[in-house]
């Protein structure tokens, strides 16, 4: 097998590592700008010219229409759904309807679906990382948050295979996030990821027992990151700026852009140091001359103060992680940061307040996705000897099964059990002359199928008439490593088969 990379697919930044097989270290590999993340930003020009991560968000604030960004948070899902809609009203680029009413890009008229803009950003990547190792990039183990759910999954799975990659496993983000650091395999451990980045925030509770990843819980705000940070402080510097000069930027674009620019590397510095100043020259161009931004001080305080409402933002998915797992802050052995933004000081403060632990030293939070990814990688391509054999294995959250006589729950793969996993069960008819089974598929504790999910269903025809109870029908679940669930109803006398993907949630979708 050639080279397998390990994936961070972000919705601001990306990040790709792979593991030597000279060492067995797992290692960032940085692009052709030699940066170690690359914005997930694309840019389409009107002669079908594509561009990719830095150089495409410099030239957003030109051809904002043209700059695709954060498409992460469209992938998969309905045009109709609330989230789409209301993320619509910030994009400056257009999101419309594809034919099968799911959302998707519409740039210089031809219309895109969020899994082809991301297959230019894995692309680039591929492209950058075969430059510096001067070989083919075969495949990669690709990371998703632990709540994207089957849609989601097959959509980003379909974004590498598009970029000529071979998705070998996609990964859960905070799985991935568990594997970069060291663990005692002889303890099992509960760890919490922590995870804020440019537009998402992500709080994971996993069970670490062995080679098995459960992943108790995730919550998370879709809309609470690092980009309101830094509006918060484009406001402060807009204000201020009116304040000195009497002009007010919010009509202008590109000064506003500029603030933009200006208050997230204000934000970066201040997680180094107490005060920083911020020199913007030529800001406006009025006919009586130029404007120029000054602020000789701008504090660390001054920022926190800023964003301090927004942080406690933070507080209530973490509280309902714990609850969702039954777990207390006491139940909890480590908190791993993950996301450009746990850089800030006062956001580790909130992660260690409400989580009850700092997080772990040795992690870097912008790299420890795509380094386990890296390590799976490893895994699964068997490349390096050195690496231990530790295969992760996620569990079922909830019990599988189907609708049975009476609306009785008959379970076919009981919670907790690791998947892949596969299992058949023989059924036989309930009524004379039946010709045909509807296969509902449940899943959850409660004995009834009221009690419990409804996940889908399929039918199964051209049964052979006879009396209740003589014709079987075998029923067979299979669940991949990536939690997608194929369901086989079958026929054994006809060998007349019907089959249906679904995918159960590994943990519970915030
Ligand atoms: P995602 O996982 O959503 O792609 P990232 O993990 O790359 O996002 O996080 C991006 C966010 O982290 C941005 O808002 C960026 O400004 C912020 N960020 C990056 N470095 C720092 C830093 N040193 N201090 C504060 N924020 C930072
Ligand atoms: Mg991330």
């Amino acid at each position: 097998m050639g080279i397998v990379l390990g994936i961070d697919l972000g919705t601001s930044n990306s990040c790709m590592a792979m593991v030597d097989a000279a060492t067995g270290q797992a290692r960032v590999l940085p692009n052709r700008e030699g940066e170690r993340t690359t914005p997930s930003v694309v840019a389409f020009d009107a002669s079908g010219r594509v561009t990719v991560g830095s150089a495409a968000r410099r030239q957003a604030v030109l051809h904002p229409r043209n700059t695709v960004y954060g498409v992460k948070r469209l992938i998969g899902r309905r045009f109709s759904d609330p989230a789409v809609q209301r993320l619509m009203k910030l994009l400056p680029y257009e999101v419309v309807a594809d034919p099968s009413g799911n959302a998707a890009v519409r740039v210089h008229g031809q219309v895109m679906t969020p899994a082809e803009v991301s297959s230019h950003v894995l692309r680039y990547l591929k492209e950058c990382a075969e430059a510096q190792l001067g070989q083919s990039v075969e495949g990669a183990v690709i990371t998703v948050p632990a709540y994207f759910d089957e849609v989601q999954r097959q959509e980003t799975k379909l974004a590498g295979q598009r970029a000529g990659l071979t998705v070998h496993r996609l990964l859960n983000e905070p799985t991935a996030a568990m594997l970069s650091c060291r663990f005692d395999e002889s303890r099992p451990e509960n760890i919490a990821v922590f995870d804020l980045g440019g537009g998402t925030f992500d709080i994971s509770l996993l069970h670490v027992e062995e080679e098995v990843v459960q992943v108790l819980a995730t919550c998370g705000d879709n809309f609470l990151g690092g980009d309101n940070v830094d509006e918060l402080v484009v406001e402060a510097l807009r204000r201020i700026f009116l304040k000195q000069t009497g002009v007010d930027l919010t009509n202008n674009p590109e000064a506003l852009w500029r603030l933009r620019e200006a208050a997230e590397s204000t934000k970066r510095t201040l997680s180094e140091r107490d005060q920083t100043s911020i020199e913007l020259a030529y800001l406006v161009a009025l006919q009586e001359g130029p404007l120029h931004l000054s602020i000789p001080s701008f504090s660390r305080t001054l920022l926190e103060n800023l964003v301090a409402k927004e942080l406690e933002r933070l507080r209530a998915p973490c509280e309902q992680a714990l609850e969702d797992a039954g777990l207390t802050v006491a139940d909890i052995h480590r908190v791993i940061l993950v996301g450009g933004m746990t850089r800030m000081p006062a956001v580790r403060a909130r992660a260690e307040a409400y989580l009850g632990h700092p997080g772990e030293r040795s992690v870097n939070p912008d790299e420890a996705v795509a380094i386990g990814a890296a390590l799976e990688a490893d895994i699964v391509a068997g490349i390096s000897p050195e690496t231990p054999k530790v295969l992760l294995l996620d569990v079922l959250s909830r019990s599988l099964g189907i609708r049975t006589e009476g609306g009785r729950f008959s379970v076919l793969i009981p919670r907790n059990t690791t998947i892949p996993t596969r299992e058949t069960k023989v059924f036989t008819t309930t009524f004379d002359q039946q010709t045909h089974v509807d296969i509902e598929v449940y899943q959850g504790e409660a004995p009834t199928v009221d009690g419990n999910r409804y996940l889908g269903e399929l039918q199964l025809a051209g049964l052979t008439a006879a009396a209740a109870g003589t014709v079987r029908v075998a029923v067979d679940f299979t669940i991949d490593a990536d939690g997608i669930l194929q369901v086989t109803a079958r026929d054994p006398t006809t060998g007349r088969k019907a089959e249906a993907t679904l995918r159960p949630p590994t943990a519970t979708s915030p």
